[in-house]
């Protein structure tokens, strides 16, 4: 490791990432490997993008783009925003990038100096502390609970802030817990946020289509604040396009330059197929092509949590949107199956994948190891299994 930066070495790799890896290599073997580890819907893209693709690569559409995505794409992306969100931005608010991932790390890259402090509710997704880290933030972490449905309070948040604090990094509905904030939920921590000037927020929305609790709401619906939101979100989740890598960060056009600025110098723009895929999707029926995903994803949810009744040793909130399940496992702290000797969400997540062949994400990759966590966007039948072999190696721990 000699040679490699400090920045690079300081990293952790993503968990989600690694789990997914370790899963593939198991399963290379021969192994029967049930993965729930990485968070992507099992659907494929809807027929219609993908011919709107198909045709744009018979087109020759095939050049460098404006950096932050070809104008008419960022417009319909406005649209969107409109039509489902009554928020109102124009294109030059607008950076489309290579997925959600980017879209964060530009923001953070623009906005965060060395030694700024980042309030981050845990749990939290993977990737946030990680691209703190490399933009020298300082993470402040808040302990949320099952008790308060994970979801940080007013109250919490202005405990947290101090005069160095520039950020909140925050996700709803949200990877890992499924919690979703309501409206009044989110009016009472912008009234806090309002009164801190020097202070923004990354508001992450990747899910917003998988949703069961009704409408989604935004963070930058709030006029008072509208002007230091952040808002992220994307097309992998909704439209089942994980491999596309599209991306959308929407802000005030200081920051949009300023994203556009960082990632002319990293990636430029996604690929011009990808813009016109995405194109489509933002113009796409939710009712016709993604509820029928996301009553899917509702389906899976409530099995899931039926056959985790007869697990006694994990302990869930009742998720309301995205597509994990995030247990509480202490109850099998101290507990061995003779081989196993279980003190931490990672040795349950190890012993379920040597054990179960399940491969799932330890909680400490979001912030808590004493949680797992498990994605069910996969089909009823593998989900189904993949609970009776849990089952079957949670009750062997004595
Ligand atoms: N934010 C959250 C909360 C996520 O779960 C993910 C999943 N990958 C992302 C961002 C990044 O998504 P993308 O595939 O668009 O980079
Ligand atoms: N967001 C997904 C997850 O949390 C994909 C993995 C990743 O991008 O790190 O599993």
């Amino acid at each position: 490791m000699a040679h490699l930066s400090n920045r690079v070495n300081s990293l952790s790799e993503s968990q989600t990432i690694a789990m997914a890896r370790k899963s593939r290599e198991l399963k290379a073997k021969g192994v029967d490997i049930i993965s729930l580890s990485l968070g992507e819907p099992d659907f494929a893209t809807p027929d219609v993008i993908k011919e709107f693709a198909k045709k744009a690569i018979d087109d020759n559409y095939s050049y460098y783009t404006h950096v932050s995505g070809y104008v008419e794409l960022r417009e319909a992306i406005c649209e969107k925003f409109k039509r489902d969100n009554n928020l109102t931005y124009t294109a030059d608010e607008i950076v489309v990038s290579t997925g959600a991932k980017q879209s964060i790390a530009n923001a953070v890259l623009c906005l965060i100096n060395e030694g700024d402090e980042v309030i981050v509710p845990a749990p939290f997704w993977v990737s946030y502390l990680e691209i703190l880290k490399l933009a020298g933030g300082t993470p402040i972490i808040v302990n949320t609970g099952i008790e308060s449905d994970f979801k940080i309070t007013p109250e919490q948040l202005k405990k947290a802030i101090t005069p160095k604090t520039r950020l909140l990094m925050i996700s709803t509905p949200c990877n890992p817990t499924g919690s979703v904030y309501s409206k009044a939920e989110l009016n009472a921590l912008a009234e806090v946020i309002v009164q801190y000037p020097e202070l923004y927020i990354l508001s992450d929305e990747i899910y917003e289509h998988i949703n069961f609790v009704g409408g989604h709401e935004s963070f930058a619906q709030f006029d008072f604040i509208k002007d230091r939101v952040i808002t992220i979100n994307g097309v992998s989740k909704g439209f089942a396009m994980t491999g596309w890598r599209g991306g959308i960060l929407a802000a005030p056009k200081w920051i949009a330059q300023a994203c556009d600025k960082m990632q002319g110098q990293f990636t430029s723009a996604t690929c011009s197929i990808t813009q016109k895929a995405m194109h489509k999707a933002m113009q796409l029926d939710y009712n016709t092509y993604i509820k029928p995903m996301r009553d899917q994803f509702l389906k899976r949810r409530d099995l899931v949590l039926s056959l985790m009744k007869d697990i006694v040793g994990l302990k869930t909130n009742i998720p309301q949107g995205a597509f994990y399940v995030y247990p509480e496992i202490s109850y099998y702290f101290g507990k061995s199956n003779g081989d196993y000797k279980i003190t931490s969400g990672t040795d349950l997540s190890m012993y379920l994948l040597d054990v179960a062949h399940v491969a799932l994400v330890p909680g400490a990759a979001f912030g808590e190891d004493n949680y797992i966590r498990f994605s069910y966007a996969t089909s009823e039948d593998v989900l189904r299994e993949a609970l009776k072999r849990m089952k079957v190696a949670l009750d062997a721990l004595k």
